[in-house]
């Protein structure tokens, strides 16, 4: 039986679009089946915090038939950008183009705030990055709780791999920016692992932060600037794999024509027949984060990959919408981040686990402000239990 078509648009809301934006934000047929699946909306129960109520404001600002107000714009920081809505919506609204196109406007318009360029800053420079980082004490005073240096990941089994065959292939890993410092253990891990199927890893010098964050803040000069680091520091490499569901899709626009990104999850599966696991012994839970679920889509790789590890007692933490974290949401707006994060959390402490792990820097520094259980990458538990 043939799919159903998505409900017409409203007549009275048809008008030529005026520029691209609007003419994206005109694919929305106002069919409201987005809204279940928004988490903003299901936090505040109003239009305007729902990815059709943002639509309609983009579209009117960006056909000039209203003018930008202060409250139409808290509206559209509030926005997550969690995808949810583009892969719920039958009409094929290209959401995560719009936002970044509507947030692109909206920092012509009104100046970022000093908080947001600061962190830019920051994220743009991941040497410098590391160096605050290793400054624990010092930065414990300027950090949310949730950024602050977490230990580094338990040492036993990560380390160098074995041997690789002459002719082993050679993948680039992509390091990030915070992801720089907080998940070179997580790095190590995923290079024992692929050690173990025999293929390599490297990380080549001169890459840096995607630029997600500085995109979806509007910053779209400092975006491309990042995504030219990255097109020079990849460029020969054959493939590069990618550990943060956050970054995936942004590094992997940047570098369209230049080399394909993997997720390291994924590309990880392909090759778990190589691999041989030990038993777990204690209840393990298990987050998903937005990007993994919506965007980049390796969830069901995550779960076959962990089904390997015998005797595993996995907890999946229910779907209860996006944690709060969403890039510099969690710094820009701590109090929403902190109410959306809640429930997780909620479900976290009853579920009996010792351990969260979550395959998304962001949810997993934000998700770390929350409840003292130890939380890290997938990677990190499964090369700990490689045989
Ligand atoms: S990206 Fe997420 S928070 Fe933003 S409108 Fe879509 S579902 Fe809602
Ligand atoms: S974004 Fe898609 S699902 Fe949401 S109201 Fe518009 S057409 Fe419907």
């Amino acid at each position: 039986m043939p799919a159903p078509s998505p409900p017409a648009r409203p007549e009275s809301a048809r008008t030529p679009a005026a520029t691209p934006l609007a003419a994206l934000a005109d694919r929305c047929v106002q069919c409201g089946l987005c809204l279940p699946h928004c988490p903003t909306y299901r936090l505040d129960r109003n239009e305007a915090e729902s990815p059709r109520g943002r639509i309609a404001y983009v579209r009117a600002v960006a056909s000039g038939q209203l003018a930008a107000s202060a409250a139409g714009d808290a509206h559209l920081d509030h926005c997550l950008g969690c995808r949810r809505c583009e892969s719920a919506c039958p009409a094929g609204v290209r959401y995560g183009e719009l936002l970044v196109g509507a947030r692109t406007e909206q920092a012509r318009r009104r100046p970022l705030p000093a908080r947001t360029r600061a962190a830019l800053a920051l994220l743009a420079r991941p040497r410098l990055l590391g160096g605050l980082v290793r400054l624990q004490r010092l930065l414990g005073r300027w950090l949310p709780a949730g950024w602050q240096p977490v230990p580094p990941p338990a040492a036993p089994g990560i380390g160098p791999g074995p041997a690789l065959p002459a002719a082993a292939e050679t993948l680039a890993v992509f390091t990030g920016c915070i992801a720089r410092p907080h998940e070179a253990g997580s790095r190590a891990a995923l290079a024992r692992l692929l050690a173990s199927a025999g293929i390599a890893t490297t990380e080549p010098a001169g890459q840096g932060c995607c630029g997600a964050a500085a995109a979806h803040a509007g910053d779209a000069a400092g975006a491309r600037a990042l995504a030219g680091a990255n097109q020079t520091a990849f460029a020969g490499q054959a493939r590069v794999l990618c550990l943060a569901s956050g970054c995936q899709d942004t590094l992997a626009r940047s570098l369209a024509g230049v080399t394909p990104v993997e997720d390291a999850l994924l590309a990880l599966e392909r090759v778990a027949d190589r691999l041989a696991f030990r038993p777990a012994s204690h209840r393990v839970a298990l987050h998903l984060p937005c990007t993994q679920r919506s965007v980049v889509r390796s969830d069901g790789a995550l779960r076959r990959l962990l089904a390997r590890v015998p005797g595993l007692d996995l907890v999946e933490l229910p779907d209860t919408g996006c944690c709060g974290a969403a890039g510099l949401h969690q710094l820009a707006e701590p109090v929403r981040a902190a109410a959306l994060r809640a429930p997780l959390i909620e479900a976290l402490e009853a579920s009996g686990a010792r351990e969260l792990l979550s395959a998304n820097i962001g949810c997993r520094l934000h998700l770390a402000g929350g409840t003292t259980i130890r939380i890290r990458h997938p990677l990190d538990f499964l090369a700990e239990h490689l045989a």
